[in-house]
Formats: structure tokens, C-alpha cells, sequence
């Protein structure tokens, strides 16, 4: 049973726990992302099905991030392998065309399994298993708003329009994946110009992010964390994170 169904849908209003300025993550998630982030991430099987799903629908992927934020200050390694591999999955499916067609075939950009913690029945997990100090911890989304907020200027300029509710959107403006794929559903043809140049600019940025891991590597810059930000939201969308941040951060 699906906790919060995944919204790739052109609806411009947040997803319902976004509203408030939190991310209002479950103590199910808590336990479950802790335990996550421990190193089951790097498993041959969960990165498959996290590939399959091209990562977590909108609201998990902020979720997740979120939680590693929290336990992880910014260390950033399993996220930062998982969105490199999308986002470099994404330069090939989009590699060589311009420009797409009405319902043009785009099967690599789709999701091809659901969203891994969407498909796990993770509440009733919890219960009383979580203590209270690590469950308070996991709630908290202060750091990723920081990391964020920090970077702002250099996440936003990819920013989907229609996630943001920019009501002066025109074909040409960023989208995230999923708002791209249901601009095909429409009849004019998509330019795809943005996309790769963008999609470009990722990979090596998160590339170099992935290398800063290595022991007596430089640091990753402020372009390369900014990266992950600009992955996540391209992936999934953008607006728990936009909703927790508030539009005078953002805009
Ligand atoms: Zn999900
Ligand atoms: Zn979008």
C-alpha cells in the first residue's frame, strides 16, 4: 500500500505533507531510512529497483534526502552514486535528439518499477522501535534546508516551471523528468536543447561530486553540491522542497 501515491501529474499545488514548511516525515520512514542509509542503499538489489523507479517518487526523494541529511550531516556518498547514475542514464536517453514528437517513445526517461518505499508496508514496522531522541532527529529537515538555501542561486535557474507554478511557463522553460514526460501527451513537438545541455552539466558536476568522496580528494565546490540538489529535483520533482523552503527563499 503506497504511502503517498507518486504526483507526476501537472497539478500545481504541493503534495499535502509539503504544505506546512516541513517535510512531515513519518516515524515509518525514520526507522526505515535510518537503517536505509546505513549501507543497504549500495546493495546490488536496492540500486537496481532504485534505478528501475529512476529513484523515489517526489515527496521520498526529499524525504530521503532529508533523513541522510540528518543522520549524515552532508556526506552525501550513497545519494550522490544514485543520482550520477540517473542523471547519466538520462544524457543517454536524451543523447542525439533535439527534438520530440507528440507521444514519441521516451522509455528510458520512464519509470520502469514503482517507488521503492512507496511498496513497502513500513508503518506498522515502526512502531515502538525507533527511539524517540533518533525519531526527533530524523524529523528535523533544518539541514537540508540550510544545504539548500546556501546554494539557491545555483540550483534555481533549474528549477521545472511547472513545479515552481510559473504561470508565464512556455515549452521552452525547464521541467523536471516527470513534467517532461507529460508534455509529451501534448501535440506540439518539445525541444530538448535545455535538457541536454543541462543533463550535461550534472553528470560531470556529480561525477567530480562522486570522485570528492575518495580519501585525499578536494572537496566537492559549491557547483557540484548544488548538482545534487538540481538531480533530485530534475528526477522527481520539485515541490516538497520548494514548499519547505518557502517561495521567498526561492524565487
Ligand atoms: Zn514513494
Ligand atoms: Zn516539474
Amino acid at each position: 500500500m503506497p504511502i503517498i501515491a507518486p504526483s507526476p501529474s501537472r497539478q500545481r499545488d504541493p503534495p499535502e505533507t509539503s504544505r506546512t514548511g516541513t517535510l512531515a516525515v513519518t516515524d515509518g520512514e525514520i526507522h526505515f531510512l535510518w537503517w536505509f542509509i546505513q549501507g543497504s542503499i549500495m546493495t546490488p538489489e536496492t540500486r537496481a529497483a532504485l534505478l528501475r523507479g529512476f529513484g523515489f517518487c517526489e515527496r521520498h526523494a526529499w524525504v530521503h534526502l532529508s533523513v541522510e541529511m540528518s543522520f549524515r550531516k552532508q556526506h552525501f556518498l550513497g545519494p550522490v552514486i544514485l543520482y550520477r547514475e540517473l542523471i547519466e542514464k538520462s544524457v543517454q536517453a536524451t543523447k542525439g535528439r533535439r527534438q520530440l514528437a507528440f507521444q514519441s517513445p521516451l522509455r528510458q526517461l520512464k519509470a520502469a518499477g514503482p517507488c521503492f518505499l512507496c511498496t513497502l508496508d513500513i508503518k506498522p514496522a515502526a512502531t515502538g522501535a525507533t527511539p524517540p531522541a533518533r525519531l526527533a532527529r530524523g524529523r528535523d529537515s533544518n539541514g537540508l534546508r540550510l544545504f539548500a538555501t546556501n546554494l539557491t542561486t545555483l540550483w534555481r535557474p533549474t528549477v521545472c516551471a511547472i513545479c515552481s507554478g510559473n504561470t508565464c511557463e512556455t515549452r521552452g522553460s525547464p521541467r523536471c523528468r516527470p513534467h517532461l514526460l507529460a508534455d509529451l501527451t501534448e501535440r506540439e513537438p518539445i525541444d530538448l536543447s535545455w535538457h541536454q545541455d543541462t543533463l550535461n552539466e550534472l553528470s560531470v558536476r556529480l561525477a567530480r561530486y562522486e570522485r570528492s568522496f575518495v580519501a585525499g580528494a578536494d572537496k566537492p565546490s559549491e557547483q557540484e553540491r548544488a548538482a545534487l540538489i538540481s538531480a533530485v529535483g530534475w528526477c522527481s520533482g520539485w515541490r516538497p522542497l520548494l514548499a519547505l523552503l518557502g517561495r521567498s527563499t526561492w524565487q
